[in-house]
């Protein structure tokens, strides 16, 4: 049986049906004859990291398949504040900011533009007048980690019970923060509120006036006159994967959320960047992978290629990049394959739509298993319809890791008590029993 798992996620993979597909899906149309052969050799289904029809983040889904409930998880916040290396004190709130063009609108702040085009000195002239601020003992601190993208640290007695700012779309009205339920009452979170609504108006009127800001607009150019939150949270213990699974893990990403996520459950991570071509690029992070090996018994590889191109709106983009990605896999999966103690998972942490106007959507990926002793079933092809036939019927959440353990013949009987806190993985690690010589 196999001693250890490559799972190699294709980040919003799945998708939904378009006419200039022939009423596909983007995998469904593409041509895919790697992925099409783990297909014939394993064991297909679908996955939904949680209940059919829930749009979830990749951190979220990302937790899911790692096998934690959505209760232990942190928000996307503070993992980008853990992933980018940031300061953060254990009673500190990290809340992601980006700076916007908006309008005021009979006393309301409403979006124009979330993604104003600006140049990089303008962005960082502006980010540098409000990167710090203090009002009733609660401190603001922001970082620019991605152009328009930064992190708002706050300190003092503060809450990370506090709604978003952004409503993920033009046109609309900023939302006004409050502490969300059931800490609608909590001194801290409504002392929170307050202050990261005062610093925003603060942001908003400083960006108006600012001569930076106006020079632009003489040249035509949007103002960056506000900014915007969301997604506020800040540092908990969460029980480490190997102390989870038994397993020592690596994450191979290059996504700074997905940092923060390995980061917060203690695994370790190889921060790639992406080039322009992600066929290399999966292929020198499975070629990582099998370096790799040795020292690991779960190792995670990440494309964030077919979610990127989803994003575009376009689906022909999105089944262009899966078919550079096939091509990627088959030049660099033979040495896994070939490897008796491999287990080899491929999927997908939720679907994103390359139409319509949602970021993710609620339908479930295509998933497969290959390895020694994994089931065969009569699937030919990886895509959304064709697993949906196969041996492993719809998987959910944190089933993916209890799957996982099966196949490395590393399941635990259930109800058996080798250490004082139950576990799913067997052997367990278990104090041994000693007699004096
Ligand atoms: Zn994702």
């Amino acid at each position: 049986m196999p001693g250890r798992c490559v799972l190699i996620v294709l980040d919003g993979l799945g998708d939904r049906s378009y006419a200039s597909l022939d009423h596909m899906t983007p995998l469904q149309s593409a041509s895919t004859t790697n992925l099409d052969a783990l297909a014939e050799m394993g064991a297909n289904g679908l996955y939904h990291a949680d209940r059919l029809g829930v749009a979830l983040s990749s951190q979220d889904a990302h937790f899911a398949l790692y096998g934690y409930d959505r209760a232990e998880t942190l928000r996307r916040g503070i993992l980008e504040a853990v992933g980018s290396g940031l300061e953060v004190g254990t009673n500190d709130v990290a809340v992601l900011g980006r700076l916007i063009t908006a309008e005021r609108d009979n006393g309301i702040l409403r979006i124009v533009d979330r993604r104003p085009p600006a140049d990089p000195d303008r962005i960082s002239g502006l980010m540098s007048c409000i990167d710090r601020y203090e009002t009733n003992g609660i401190g603001f601190r922001f970082t620019q980690i991605n152009q328009l993208e930064g992190i708002l640290i706050l300190t003092g007695n503060v809450s990370p019970h506090i709604t978003d700012t952004d409503p993920l779309c033009n046109g609309l009205p900023a939302p006004s923060v409050k502490p969300f339920s059931p800490h609608e009452s909590d001194p801290a979170a409504q002392a929170t509120a307050r202050a990261l609504t005062e610093y925003l108006i603060w942001v908003h009127r400083t960006l108006s006036e600012h001569p930076l800001n106006r020079a632009g607009t003489a040249r035509g150019e949007m103002p960056l006159n506000a900014m915007i939150t969301h997604l506020a949270d800040g540092l908990r213990p969460i029980e480490p994967f190997r102390e989870r699974w038994g397993l020592a893990a690596l994450s191979i990403s290059p996504k700074l959320v997905q940092w923060g996520v390995s980061r917060s459950l203690g695994m370790d991570t190889a921060r790639v960047k992406d080039s322009r071509d992600p066929g290399k690029d999966i292929a020198d992070r499975i070629t990582l992978a099998v370096h790799k090996l040795p020292q690991y018994e779960f190792i995670h590889v990440h494309s964030m290629a077919p979610d990127q191109a989803a994003h575009t709106k376009n689906p022909l983009t999105k089944r262009s990049v899966i078919e550079a990605l096939d091509a990627g896999i088959g030049r660099a999966i033979g040495p896994l394959l070939s490897n008796p103690d491999v287990l080899l998972a491929v999927t997908a942490d939720h679907s994103t739509p390359s139409g319509g106007p949602l970021i993710h959507s609620g339908e479930p990926v295509p998933m497969v298993f290959v390895g020694q002793g994994v089931r065969r079933d009569a699937v030919r092809a990886l895509d959304e319809i064709q697993c949906a036939s196969g041996a492993l019927g719809t998987v959910r959440g944190r089933e993916f890791m209890l799957m996982v353990l099966n196949y490395l013949d590393r399941c635990k009987l259930r109800g058996i008590m080798q250490s004082p806190r139950d576990r799913d993985f067997w052997p367990g690690d278990y104090e041994p029993f000693r007699i004096e010589d």
